[in-house]
C-alpha cells in the first residue's frame, strides 16, 4: 500500500450513489478529470456511503485510495492498515483494515426489528431474514452484489409494504423506545442507532486535523442522509439539486447537474478556489 500523503490541506468527503456514482450505471467515469486533479493536489477522497464495507472496498481499491472509508451511513469507519495513526479504539477487521464501531450492532438491530414487528403487528421484512435471491429481487443487485450487501454491521434495511403514515409513526415510536432510529422510506426503511454520516465525518475531521490543524473539508451529497455530513464541511456541496435545496447548512453550494458530471465540475471549481491551480 502506498504511503499516506502528509498534511493534506483539503479533504473531500463524498457520498456514492447519485453523487460520485451515476444513479443508473454506477459509473464514476464522468468524474475522472476531477478525481485525477484531487490526486495531483494530494486531496484525500473519503467515501461515505450507506453501502456496506464489502460493497465499498472494490471501488476504494479501483480508485487507488489510501484514505479511510465510512460504511453503512456512518455506522463505522474503516482505516487502511497501512496508516500509522490508527485510533486506539479501533479493532482489527482483517489483514488490510482496522474498524471503528460507531453504530448499534447488527445482531441487536435484527432482534429489535423482530420485537417491533411482534409489538406493532405490522408486516416487516428485514435483510437479516432474506436470502441473497430475495435481496437481489428487491434491490436489482446481482446475486454476487446481494451477498456483499448482506454483510452488515450497523444498519438493518427492511421493507414494510403498504405502510400507512400512522403505522410509520408507530414503528418510529417502537424503535425510539429501544434507543434506535428508523429513516428512509423509499424502497427501504433503515433501522439503526447512534450513528450518522455527520458523526463519522466529525471524527475523521479530528483525525485529519491531527496531521494538519489547518486542513479544510469539503462534502458532496445528494440526499437527506447526507445533510449531517454536509453540515460538518467548510465547503458543503449538494449535487443534482433540481432547484430544491435543503435549508441547512446555510453555506451550501449546489450543482443542478446530477451524479459524477456534477461532482466533476464542482470539485474542479473547488480545487481552483482553494488555490490548487487545476
Ligand atoms: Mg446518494
Amino acid at each position: 500500500m502506498p504511503e499516506r500523503p502528509h498534511k493534506p490541506a483539503l479533504v473531500i468527503f463524498t457520498d456514492l450513489d447519485a453523487t460520485l456514482l451515476d444513479e443508473n450505471t454506477y459509473s464514476y467515469k464522468d468524474a475522472a478529470p476531477a478525481l485525477a486533479a484531487c490526486k495531483k493536489a494530494v486531496a484525500p477522497i473519503v467515501l461515505v456511503s450507506s453501502k456496506t464495507f464489502a460493497e465499498m472496498v472494490p471501488l476504494h481499491s479501483e480508485l487507488s485510495l489510501i484514505s479511510p472509508l465510512v460504511a453503512e451511513n456512518g455506522g463505522g469507519i474503516f482505516f487502511p492498515a497501512g496508516v500509522t495513526d490508527i485510533p486506539k479504539n479501533c479493532v482489527r477487521h482483517d489483514s488490510s483494515w482496522f474498524r471503528l464501531d460507531l453504530g448499534t450492532g447488527y445482531k441487536r438491530l435484527a432482534k429489535a426489528l423482530c420485537e417491533i414487528q411482534g409489538e406493532t403487528d405490522i408486516a416487516l421484512e428485514g435483510f437479516s431474514s432474506m436470502d441473497e435471491q430475495r435481496v437481489s429481487l428487491l434491490t436489482g443487485l446481482s446475486l454476487a452484489q446481494a451477498k456483499l450487501a448482506k454483510l452488515r454491521y450497523w444498519d438493518e434495511p427492511f421493507v414494510a409494504p403498504a405502510l400507512s403514515p400512522q403505522d410509520r409513526a408507530r414503528l418510529k415510536k417502537a424503535a425510539a423506545a429501544r434507543g434506535l432510529n428508523i429513516t428512509g422510506g423509499g424502497r427501504f426503511f433503515h433501522l439503526h442507532g447512534g450513528s450518522d454520516k455527520g458523526r463519522a465525518a466529525a471524527l475523521l475531521k479530528s483525525w485529519y486535523r491531527r496531521q494538519n490543524p489547518d486542513a479544510r473539508f469539503a462534502a458532496l451529497g445528494d440526499s437527506d442522509n447526507d445533510i449531517p455530513m454536509l453540515e460538518q464541511a467548510d465547503f458543503p456541496i449538494f449535487v443534482g439539486s433540481k432547484g430544491k435545496l435543503p435549508e441547512s447548512p446555510a453555506n451550501l453550494a449546489a450543482s443542478a447537474i446530477p451524479g459524477p458530471k456534477g461532482w466533476n465540475s464542482e470539485v474542479l471549481r473547488l480545487l481552483k478556489k482553494c488555490g490548487f491551480g487545476v
